[in-house]
Protein backbone atom coordinates (compact mmCIF):
# COMPACT_ATOMS: atom_id res chain seq x y z
CA UNK A 1 0.00 0.00 0.00
CA UNK A 2 0.98 3.75 -0.75
CA UNK A 3 2.96 5.33 2.07
CA UNK A 4 1.26 7.82 4.14
CA UNK A 5 1.97 11.47 4.35
CA UNK A 6 0.79 14.65 6.15
CA UNK A 7 0.42 17.78 4.59
CA UNK A 8 0.28 21.09 6.94
CA UNK A 9 -0.41 24.32 4.88
CA UNK A 10 -3.33 23.74 2.74
CA UNK A 11 -3.37 26.63 0.95
CA UNK A 12 -3.49 27.07 -2.76
CA UNK A 13 -0.07 24.66 -3.22
CA UNK A 14 -0.50 22.75 0.09
CA UNK A 15 -4.14 22.03 -1.38
CA UNK A 16 -2.57 20.67 -4.58
CA UNK A 17 -0.05 18.36 -3.31
CA UNK A 18 -2.61 16.98 -1.12
CA UNK A 19 -4.60 16.50 -3.76
CA UNK A 20 -2.53 14.70 -6.55
CA UNK A 21 -1.02 13.04 -3.45
CA UNK A 22 -4.66 11.59 -2.47
CA UNK A 23 -5.48 10.71 -6.25
CA UNK A 24 -2.58 8.52 -6.12
CA UNK A 25 -4.01 6.31 -2.94
CA UNK A 26 -1.61 7.58 -0.29
CA UNK A 27 -3.36 8.31 2.75
CA UNK A 28 -2.88 11.52 3.31
CA UNK A 29 -3.64 13.64 6.45
CA UNK A 30 -4.02 17.34 6.17
CA UNK A 31 -3.94 20.50 8.51
CA UNK A 32 -4.57 24.18 8.09
CA UNK A 33 -4.08 26.88 10.75
CA UNK A 34 -7.47 27.86 10.03
CA UNK A 35 -10.73 26.06 9.50
CA UNK A 36 -12.34 25.68 6.42
CA UNK A 37 -9.17 24.47 3.53
CA UNK A 38 -9.51 21.07 4.19
CA UNK A 39 -13.45 20.36 3.15
CA UNK A 40 -12.60 19.96 -0.49
CA UNK A 41 -9.76 17.13 0.59
CA UNK A 42 -11.93 15.83 3.41
CA UNK A 43 -14.93 15.08 0.95
CA UNK A 44 -11.98 13.11 -1.20
CA UNK A 45 -10.83 10.79 1.37
CA UNK A 46 -8.55 12.82 3.24
CA UNK A 47 -8.29 12.93 6.90
CA UNK A 48 -8.58 16.61 8.96
CA UNK A 49 -6.17 16.16 11.90
CA UNK A 50 -7.48 19.04 13.86
CA UNK A 51 -4.16 19.69 15.12
CA UNK A 52 -0.75 20.35 13.62
CA UNK A 53 0.35 17.67 16.47
CA UNK A 54 -2.01 15.03 15.08
CA UNK A 55 -1.01 15.93 11.74
CA UNK A 56 2.74 15.32 12.34
CA UNK A 57 1.75 12.24 14.62
CA UNK A 58 -0.16 10.50 11.67
CA UNK A 59 2.61 9.73 9.27
CA UNK A 60 6.31 9.05 9.19
CA UNK A 61 6.36 11.70 6.43
CA UNK A 62 5.42 15.66 6.82
CA UNK A 63 5.20 18.04 3.70
CA UNK A 64 5.09 21.54 5.00
CA UNK A 65 3.65 23.94 3.07
CA UNK A 66 3.22 27.43 4.52
CA UNK A 67 3.88 31.05 3.50
CA UNK A 68 7.89 31.56 4.49
CA UNK A 69 10.56 30.82 6.77
CA UNK A 70 8.57 32.96 9.91
CA UNK A 71 5.49 30.99 9.50
CA UNK A 72 7.55 27.94 9.19
CA UNK A 73 9.21 28.11 12.51
CA UNK A 74 6.27 30.03 14.23
CA UNK A 75 3.85 26.56 13.40
CA UNK A 76 6.62 23.89 13.66
CA UNK A 77 9.09 24.73 16.79
CA UNK A 78 6.00 23.79 18.71
CA UNK A 79 5.82 20.09 17.93
CA UNK A 80 9.58 19.54 17.61
CA UNK A 81 9.67 16.51 19.98
CA UNK A 82 6.46 15.05 17.81
CA UNK A 83 8.68 16.00 14.38
CA UNK A 84 11.81 14.16 16.30
CA UNK A 85 12.41 10.53 14.06
CA UNK A 86 10.40 11.53 11.05
CA UNK A 87 10.76 12.70 7.71
CA UNK A 88 9.96 17.05 7.16
CA UNK A 89 9.66 17.96 3.18
CA UNK A 90 9.50 21.92 3.57
CA UNK A 91 8.36 22.77 -0.08
CA UNK A 92 8.05 26.23 1.50
CA UNK A 93 9.68 29.62 -0.66
CA UNK A 94 12.85 30.61 1.13
CA UNK A 95 16.19 32.03 0.83
CA UNK A 96 18.91 29.58 1.17
CA UNK A 97 20.70 30.55 4.48
CA UNK A 98 16.98 30.38 6.01
CA UNK A 99 16.57 26.66 4.42
CA UNK A 100 20.21 26.34 6.12
CA UNK A 101 19.10 27.51 9.49
CA UNK A 102 15.95 25.13 8.93
CA UNK A 103 18.13 21.77 8.43
CA UNK A 104 20.29 22.84 11.49
CA UNK A 105 16.70 23.30 13.63
CA UNK A 106 15.85 20.14 12.31
CA UNK A 107 19.13 18.10 13.37
CA UNK A 108 19.32 19.32 16.40
CA UNK A 109 15.69 17.78 16.84
CA UNK A 110 16.01 14.65 14.95
CA UNK A 111 14.26 15.25 12.05
CA UNK A 112 15.31 14.19 8.75
CA UNK A 113 15.12 17.54 6.79
CA UNK A 114 14.55 17.70 3.04
CA UNK A 115 13.87 21.29 1.72
CA UNK A 116 12.03 21.26 -1.42
CA UNK A 117 11.59 24.48 -3.74
CA UNK A 118 8.30 24.10 -6.20
CA UNK A 119 8.49 25.43 -9.82
CA UNK A 120 5.16 25.22 -11.00
CA UNK A 121 1.66 26.85 -10.08
CA UNK A 122 -0.83 25.15 -7.95
CA UNK A 123 -2.98 23.90 -11.23
CA UNK A 124 0.53 22.40 -12.24
CA UNK A 125 1.04 20.23 -9.66
CA UNK A 126 1.16 16.90 -10.99
CA UNK A 127 0.88 17.68 -14.07
CA UNK A 128 3.75 17.39 -17.15
CA UNK A 129 5.75 20.68 -16.89
CA UNK A 130 5.95 20.87 -12.94
CA UNK A 131 9.22 20.47 -11.68
CA UNK A 132 10.84 20.36 -8.08
CA UNK A 133 13.85 20.66 -6.33
CA UNK A 134 15.21 19.15 -3.41
CA UNK A 135 18.42 19.58 -1.12
CA UNK A 136 19.26 18.12 2.40
CA UNK A 137 18.38 14.92 3.84
CA UNK A 138 19.83 12.62 0.81
CA UNK A 139 18.09 9.15 2.21
CA UNK A 140 14.92 11.29 2.96
CA UNK A 141 14.86 12.01 -0.81
CA UNK A 142 16.15 8.78 -1.96
CA UNK A 143 13.42 6.99 0.20
CA UNK A 144 10.36 8.97 -0.63
CA UNK A 145 10.82 10.07 -4.58
CA UNK A 146 9.01 7.98 -6.03
CA UNK A 147 5.94 9.66 -4.18
CA UNK A 148 7.57 13.05 -4.84
CA UNK A 149 7.58 12.34 -8.29
CA UNK A 150 3.96 12.22 -8.34
CA UNK A 151 3.92 16.15 -7.50
CA UNK A 152 6.12 16.84 -10.20
CA UNK A 153 9.90 15.69 -11.81
CA UNK A 154 12.54 15.85 -8.92
CA UNK A 155 15.96 17.22 -9.03
CA UNK A 156 18.34 16.56 -5.91
CA UNK A 157 20.68 18.93 -5.83
CA UNK A 158 23.11 17.64 -2.85
CA UNK A 159 23.06 17.41 1.25
CA UNK A 160 23.58 21.36 1.43
CA UNK A 161 19.72 22.28 2.12
CA UNK A 162 20.49 25.42 1.02
CA UNK A 163 20.91 24.80 -2.87
CA UNK A 164 17.11 23.98 -3.41
CA UNK A 165 16.02 27.45 -2.86
CA UNK A 166 19.02 29.00 -4.48
CA UNK A 167 18.36 27.41 -7.80
CA UNK A 168 14.55 28.14 -7.67
CA UNK A 169 15.34 31.83 -6.90
CA UNK A 170 18.13 31.43 -9.70
CA UNK A 171 15.17 30.60 -12.06
CA UNK A 172 13.07 33.46 -11.32
CA UNK A 173 15.68 35.96 -11.23
CA UNK A 174 15.69 35.25 -15.02
CA UNK A 175 11.88 35.09 -15.48
CA UNK A 176 11.73 38.37 -13.20
CA UNK A 177 14.42 40.11 -15.91
CA UNK A 178 12.60 38.41 -18.99
CA UNK A 179 9.45 40.10 -17.29
CA UNK A 180 10.99 43.18 -16.35
CA UNK A 181 11.88 43.28 -20.41
CA UNK A 182 8.40 42.46 -21.63
CA UNK A 183 6.75 45.46 -19.44
CA UNK A 184 9.26 47.98 -20.48
CA UNK A 185 8.85 47.02 -24.06
CA UNK A 186 5.36 47.43 -24.19
CA UNK A 187 5.16 50.86 -22.64
CA UNK A 188 7.68 51.94 -25.13
CA UNK A 189 5.23 51.10 -27.89
CA UNK A 190 2.39 51.79 -26.04
CA UNK A 191 3.36 55.33 -26.18
CA UNK A 192 2.78 54.87 -30.13
CA UNK A 193 -0.67 53.80 -29.33
CA UNK A 194 0.42 50.01 -30.10
CA UNK A 195 -1.64 47.60 -28.48
CA UNK A 196 -0.17 45.13 -26.10
CA UNK A 197 -1.84 42.10 -27.27
CA UNK A 198 -0.37 42.87 -31.16
CA UNK A 199 3.10 43.77 -29.90
CA UNK A 200 3.89 40.68 -27.69
CA UNK A 201 3.72 38.40 -31.03
CA UNK A 202 6.43 40.34 -32.28
CA UNK A 203 8.38 40.12 -28.91
CA UNK A 204 8.23 36.71 -28.17
CA UNK A 205 9.51 35.57 -30.73
CA UNK A 206 12.98 37.80 -30.25
CA UNK A 207 13.05 36.61 -27.16
CA UNK A 208 12.84 32.98 -28.00
CA UNK A 209 15.77 33.36 -30.58
CA UNK A 210 17.58 35.86 -27.73
CA UNK A 211 17.19 32.91 -25.43
CA UNK A 212 18.79 30.39 -28.05
CA UNK A 213 22.29 32.86 -27.50
CA UNK A 214 22.59 31.84 -23.69
CA UNK A 215 24.76 29.01 -24.35
CA UNK A 216 26.89 30.93 -25.90
CA UNK A 217 27.37 33.38 -23.31
CA UNK A 218 27.33 30.69 -20.80
CA UNK A 219 30.67 29.06 -22.63
CA UNK A 220 31.89 32.27 -22.28
CA UNK A 221 31.71 32.37 -18.57
CA UNK A 222 32.59 29.19 -17.98
CA UNK A 223 36.28 30.23 -19.71
CA UNK A 224 36.60 33.48 -18.25
CA UNK A 225 37.66 34.65 -21.57
CA UNK A 226 35.57 37.89 -22.46
CA UNK A 227 37.92 39.06 -25.45
CA UNK A 228 35.45 39.38 -28.18
CA UNK A 229 35.85 41.14 -31.97
CA UNK A 230 31.64 41.52 -31.79
CA UNK A 231 29.44 43.33 -29.71
CA UNK A 232 31.74 44.53 -27.37
CA UNK A 233 30.26 46.63 -24.29
CA UNK A 234 30.64 50.23 -25.93
CA UNK A 235 28.60 48.69 -28.80
CA UNK A 236 26.13 47.29 -26.54
CA UNK A 237 26.44 51.12 -24.37
CA UNK A 238 25.08 52.91 -27.58
CA UNK A 239 22.44 50.48 -27.92
CA UNK A 240 21.18 50.60 -24.54
CA UNK A 241 21.66 54.56 -23.98
CA UNK A 242 19.64 54.56 -27.21
CA UNK A 243 16.60 52.50 -25.58
CA UNK A 244 16.87 54.86 -22.36
CA UNK A 245 16.95 58.31 -24.17
CA UNK A 246 14.23 56.71 -26.55
CA UNK A 247 12.21 56.32 -22.94
CA UNK A 248 12.80 59.55 -22.09
CA UNK A 249 11.64 60.85 -25.09
CA UNK A 250 8.62 59.26 -24.90
CA UNK A 251 7.54 60.38 -21.62
CA UNK A 252 8.21 56.35 -19.54
CA UNK A 253 10.35 55.93 -16.85
CA UNK A 254 13.98 53.84 -17.47
CA UNK A 255 14.07 51.21 -14.11
CA UNK A 256 14.15 48.21 -16.12
CA UNK A 257 17.48 49.60 -18.41
CA UNK A 258 19.36 52.05 -15.68
CA UNK A 259 21.12 48.89 -13.69
CA UNK A 260 21.81 47.36 -16.89
CA UNK A 261 23.22 50.46 -18.11
CA UNK A 262 25.07 50.84 -14.83
CA UNK A 263 26.19 47.32 -15.01
CA UNK A 264 27.86 48.10 -18.36
CA UNK A 265 29.29 51.86 -17.32
CA UNK A 266 30.88 49.99 -14.47
CA UNK A 267 32.74 48.01 -16.73
CA UNK A 268 33.73 50.67 -18.97
CA UNK A 269 35.29 52.83 -16.28
CA UNK A 270 37.02 49.81 -15.17
CA UNK A 271 39.07 49.88 -18.57
CA UNK A 272 36.76 46.74 -20.53
CA UNK A 273 35.05 48.42 -22.88
CA UNK A 274 36.03 46.35 -25.62
CA UNK A 275 35.63 43.26 -23.79
CA UNK A 276 32.26 41.26 -24.44
CA UNK A 277 28.93 42.93 -23.20
CA UNK A 278 28.92 39.23 -21.03
CA UNK A 279 31.25 40.66 -18.87
CA UNK A 280 28.70 42.69 -16.85
CA UNK A 281 28.42 39.61 -14.86
CA UNK A 282 31.76 40.08 -13.09
CA UNK A 283 30.42 43.45 -12.05
CA UNK A 284 27.28 41.25 -10.19
CA UNK A 285 29.54 38.86 -8.93
CA UNK A 286 31.69 41.59 -7.44
CA UNK A 287 29.21 44.17 -6.18
CA UNK A 288 30.12 47.73 -5.02
CA UNK A 289 30.01 47.61 -1.42
CA UNK A 290 26.94 48.99 -0.01
CA UNK A 291 27.38 52.47 1.97
P1 LIG B 1 -1.19 30.67 0.32
O1 LIG B 1 -1.10 32.11 0.70
O2 LIG B 1 -2.33 30.20 -0.52
O3 LIG B 1 -1.15 29.76 1.63
C1 LIG B 1 -0.32 30.07 2.72
C2 LIG B 1 -0.50 29.01 3.76
O4 LIG B 1 0.39 29.27 4.84
C3 LIG B 1 -1.91 28.97 4.35
O5 LIG B 1 -2.25 27.62 4.55
C4 LIG B 1 -1.74 29.71 5.66
O6 LIG B 1 -2.68 29.32 6.63
C5 LIG B 1 -0.38 29.21 6.06
N1 LIG B 1 0.26 30.02 7.06
C6 LIG B 1 0.74 31.28 6.93
N2 LIG B 1 1.29 31.70 8.08
C7 LIG B 1 1.17 30.68 8.96
C8 LIG B 1 1.56 30.49 10.30
N3 LIG B 1 2.22 31.44 10.98
N4 LIG B 1 1.27 29.31 10.90
C9 LIG B 1 0.62 28.34 10.22
N5 LIG B 1 0.23 28.46 8.94
C10 LIG B 1 0.50 29.61 8.32
O7 LIG B 1 0.20 30.33 -0.37
P2 LIG B 1 0.53 29.19 -1.45
O8 LIG B 1 -0.09 27.91 -1.07
O9 LIG B 1 0.32 29.74 -2.80
O10 LIG B 1 2.11 29.10 -1.27
C11 LIG B 1 2.71 28.31 -0.26
C12 LIG B 1 4.20 28.34 -0.48
O11 LIG B 1 4.46 27.87 -1.79
C13 LIG B 1 4.81 29.75 -0.37
O12 LIG B 1 6.07 29.68 0.25
C14 LIG B 1 4.94 30.15 -1.82
O13 LIG B 1 5.99 31.08 -2.03
C15 LIG B 1 5.26 28.81 -2.48
N6 LIG B 1 4.98 28.78 -3.90
C16 LIG B 1 3.75 29.16 -4.37
C17 LIG B 1 3.50 29.18 -5.73
C18 LIG B 1 2.16 29.59 -6.26
O14 LIG B 1 2.04 29.73 -7.50
N7 LIG B 1 1.14 29.78 -5.45
C19 LIG B 1 4.54 28.80 -6.70
C20 LIG B 1 5.75 28.33 -6.10
C21 LIG B 1 5.96 28.35 -4.75
P3 LIG B 1 -4.08 30.12 6.78
O15 LIG B 1 -5.02 29.48 5.78
O16 LIG B 1 -4.47 29.88 8.18
O17 LIG B 1 -3.80 31.57 6.47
Amino acid sequence: AANPVSVVGLGAMGQAIAAVLLANGHPTTVWNRSAGKADELVARGAVDAGTLGAAVGASPLVIACLLDHASVHEALEPVADLLSGRVLVNVTTTTAAEARRTAAWAAEHGIDYLDGAMIAVPQMIGRPGSSLLYSGSRTAFEQHRAMLDLLGASTYFGEDAGLASLYDLALLSGMYAMFGGFFHATAMVGTAGAKATEFVSMLVPWLKSMADLLPSYAEIIEKGDYTTDVQSLLFNKSAVDAIARTSLEQGIGVDMVAPVQALIDRQIAEGHGADSFVRVIEGIRNPVPRS
